[in-house]
Formats: structure tokens, C-alpha cells, sequence
């Protein structure tokens, strides 16, 4: 086979600006640069598909947490499934599908730590989704800080996104009624009919959403795993059981917010119903990655974990609207960016 053509310069995304509220297109700026040449132990590998996450925009304030803060003119972060086009690391070859963190960019250099990938198993871009961070998430997010009994009834916002499609069905597969939030009727049809939840609350529809909650959660709810924060979690805590674990993995609704409109809530009735809440970062768990994948993959080679991808097509000149979409619920899935073509010859599922 002819060797890929790889080019001199290639497009990325920089943070141009810190914004206040929401992010608008003028806070990142699309420009051109060198495709970096890989050193001793390093590979190239062109992006093929960028993952858009809403952590992302935690890495725009200038507000140090768990991760770096994005420098004004630095590649924005993020993770991609790509194929290697230069080796000078015995453990790839030119050819092989990765997943790395390389950011918001066509090409980029890794020095060993990229994750390979089966092409065979499943589609590549699944290693950016259900088997991939957010999988994972998911996985541990719920059985180790959700803590779900057979029976329990879990609850899950942002039901039908990246991370909440696979919550609710382990949930399913732990022996428990799962019932998802989501925002809209096909959402909520999608997690209902298609992913196989009991119950699905649209919290756009107006009305009174901790009575809806009620009505959808008769035995009260045992597991919370919040993805969203502000007013469908407090909805969501005026319905806990006695003994209720909260699994806190995102507040999305106030990831646009400015620090001085959100502080600290004080439920007071999680002292009289003993309720624990864990936050968690899915990186605690990554000595156990391993077996969660293996689990994960297993499921959904046996079509027991469905899934649903929201794949915006165009380059990666169109990553900040997608992910300015992302942050407003205009993506129905996981999310991510199309950077370049699947080389040819990869299995079709
Ligand atoms: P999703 O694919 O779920 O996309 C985000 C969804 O959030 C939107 O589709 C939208 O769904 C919902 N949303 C947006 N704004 C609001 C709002 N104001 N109120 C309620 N819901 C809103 O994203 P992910 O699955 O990738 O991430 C879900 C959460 O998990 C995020 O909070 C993220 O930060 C967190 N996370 C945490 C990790 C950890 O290690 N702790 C790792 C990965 C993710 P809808 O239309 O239904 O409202």
C-alpha cells in the first residue's frame, strides 16, 4: 500500500477567549499550524474523531480543579480516536487506531500512552462514547458511589446523553427500575423505547417536576446519579428514600454560570433520611479500566448496552459549535466531531 500523504500544516482550535456566561464562536479562533514531527518514542496521529465533553468548559475559567487550566492561545483539550501515520515506538505501527487526548486539532504527537483499539469489535468512534470515558464514568459511577440493590430504583439526568444511556441500562442489568430525565419528548421516547428504561421524565414539559418525579418513582428513589445539578436535582432530592445514595458526576446547568450565582445547597433533610452523596472523577478508577472495558465491550457485543452517537460532520472547524450546542442540549448522544476520514477497509457494523 502506497504510504498516506501526511501534510505540512494542519487546522486546530485555540481558546481565544475567557468567556463570562455562555460561550459564544468568538472565544475560540480556528488557525493553522505545523503538523509536529514525532520524536524518539513518539508517534503522529491524525484525528479522526474529536470528543466533545462538557468538562471542556470547566477548562476555560481560570479556575484551577482537578485538571489545568486552558492558556489563552493554547489547543483546546480533548480526547480523539485516530490512526497512527508515523511510528517511533515499538508498541504501534503505522496504521493503528488510538485514542488520545490530542486535543482540538488534525494532528498530534503521543509519546506512548495512547490506547489502542480493536477496529473489529466495535465501531472506533464507540471509543470515544459508551466504550471510552464516558462508559466508564458510568460504570463506576454508579456501581461504586450509586451502590444499586436489585430493586432499587435509580434515577438519572441527562438520560439520554453520553454518560446517562449507559447508567440507566447497567442499572437495568443491576436489577433495578431505571427512570431517566431528559429534556423533550424524544429524548425521553428514545430512553424509554429504545434503551429499555421504565420511565423517562421530560423536564421541559412544564409543571410541577418533583411531582412528576413522584408519580414516575412511586417506591421513592434509591440511587441518584446527577449529571446536571440546580433545579431537576433538587426536584430529584425532594423524592429520596431513606438510605438514597447520590452519585454527584456533573452539574451541566451551571457549567455556564458566572461563580457568584451558585453555592453551596443545604439540604437539610439528608440528615433524617441518611442519605450519602459521592462526588467522583472517573479517573479514580483507573487502575480497574481494564475489567470495566472488558465488561463493557462484552455488553455491548451482546446487545445488551445500546448506544447512540451524535456525530457532527464538517471538520474540526466546526468543534466550537458543536460543543457551544453541547452545553445547550442540542446534541442527542455522545457527542463528537468528524476531524477526518475512517481509513479504509475497517469493519462495518
Ligand atoms: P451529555 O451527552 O449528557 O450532554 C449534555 C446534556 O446535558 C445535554 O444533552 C442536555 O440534555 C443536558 N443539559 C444541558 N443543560 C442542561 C440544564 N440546564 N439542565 C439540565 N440538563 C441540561 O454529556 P455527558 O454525558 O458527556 O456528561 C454528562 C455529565 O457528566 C456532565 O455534567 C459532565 O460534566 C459529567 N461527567 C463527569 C465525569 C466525571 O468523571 N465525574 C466524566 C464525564 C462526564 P437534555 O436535553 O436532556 O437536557
Amino acid at each position: 500500500m502506497a504510504p498516506a500523504t501526511i501534510p505540512k500544516t494542519q487546522r486546530r482550535v485555540v481558546l481565544a477567549n475567557r468567556p463570562a456566561g455562555e460561550p459564544s464562536g468568538q472565544d475560540f479562533r480556528v488557525e493553522d499550524g505545523p503538523v509536529p514531527e514525532p520524536g524518539p518514542g513518539q508517534i503522529l496521529v491524525r484525528a479522526i474523531y474529536l470528543s466533545l465533553d462538557p468538562y471542556m468548559r470547566g477548562r476555560m475559567r481560570d479556575v484551577v480543579s482537578y485538571a489545568p487550566v486552558v492558556q489563552i492561545g493554547e489547543v483546546m483539550p480533548g480526547g480523539i480516536v485516530g490512526e497512527v501515520m508515523k511510528s517511533n515506538h515499538p508498541n504501534y505501527a503505522v496504521g493503528d487506531i488510538v485514542e488520545e487526548r490530542l486535543g482540538w486539532q488534525e494532528y498530534g504527537v503521543s509519546s506512548g500512552t495512547a490506547r489502542k483499539i480493536d477496529p473489529t469489535l466495535a465501531p472506533i468512534s464507540t471509543a470515544n462514547g459508551i466504550l471510552g470515558m464516558p462508559g466508564l464514568t458510568a460504570y463506576f459511577g454508579l456501581l461504586e458511589a450509586g451502590q444499586p440493590k436489585p430493586g432499587d430504583t435509580v434515577v438519572v439526568s441527562a438520560a439520554s446523553g453520553a454518560v446517562g444511556q449507559v447508567v440507566g441500562q447497567i442499572a437495568k442489568l443491576a436489577g433495578c427500575r431505571a427512570v431517566g430525565i431528559a429534556g423533550g419528548p424524544k429524548k425521553c421516547a428514545f430512553v424509554k423505547d429504545e434503551l429499555g428504561f421504565d420511565a423517562c421524565v421530560d423536564y421541559k414539559a412544564g409543571g410541577d417536576l418533583t411531582a412528576a418525579l413522584k408519580a414516575a418513582c412511586p417506591d421513592s428513589i434509591d440511587v441518584y446519579f446527577d449529571n446536571v445539578g440546580g433545579p431537576v436535582t433538587d426536584a430529584v432530592f425532594a423524592n429520596l428514600n431513606f438510605w438514597a445514595r447520590v452519585a454527584i458526576c456533573g452539574s451541566i446547568s451551571q457549567y455556564n454560570t458566572a461563580e457568584t450565582e451558585f453555592g453551596p445547597r443545604t439540604p437539610g433533610f439528608f440528615v433524617g433520611r441518611r442519605v450519602t452523596t459521592r462526588g467522583f472523577i472517573v479517573s479514580d478508577f483507573l487502575t480497574r479500566f481494564p475489567f470495566a472495558m472488558a465488561r463493557l465491550g462484552g455488553w455491548v457485543r451482546s446487545g445488551k448496552l445500546k448506544y447512540r452517537e451524535d456525530i457532527v460532520d464538517g471538520g474540526i472547524s466546526k468543534a466550537p459549535e458543536a460543543f457551544i450546542g453541547l452545553l445547550k442540549g442540542d446534541n442527542f448522544g455522545k457527542r463528537q466531531v468528524r476531524v477526518g476520514p475512517e481509513p479504509a477497509g475497517l469493519p462495518k457494523f
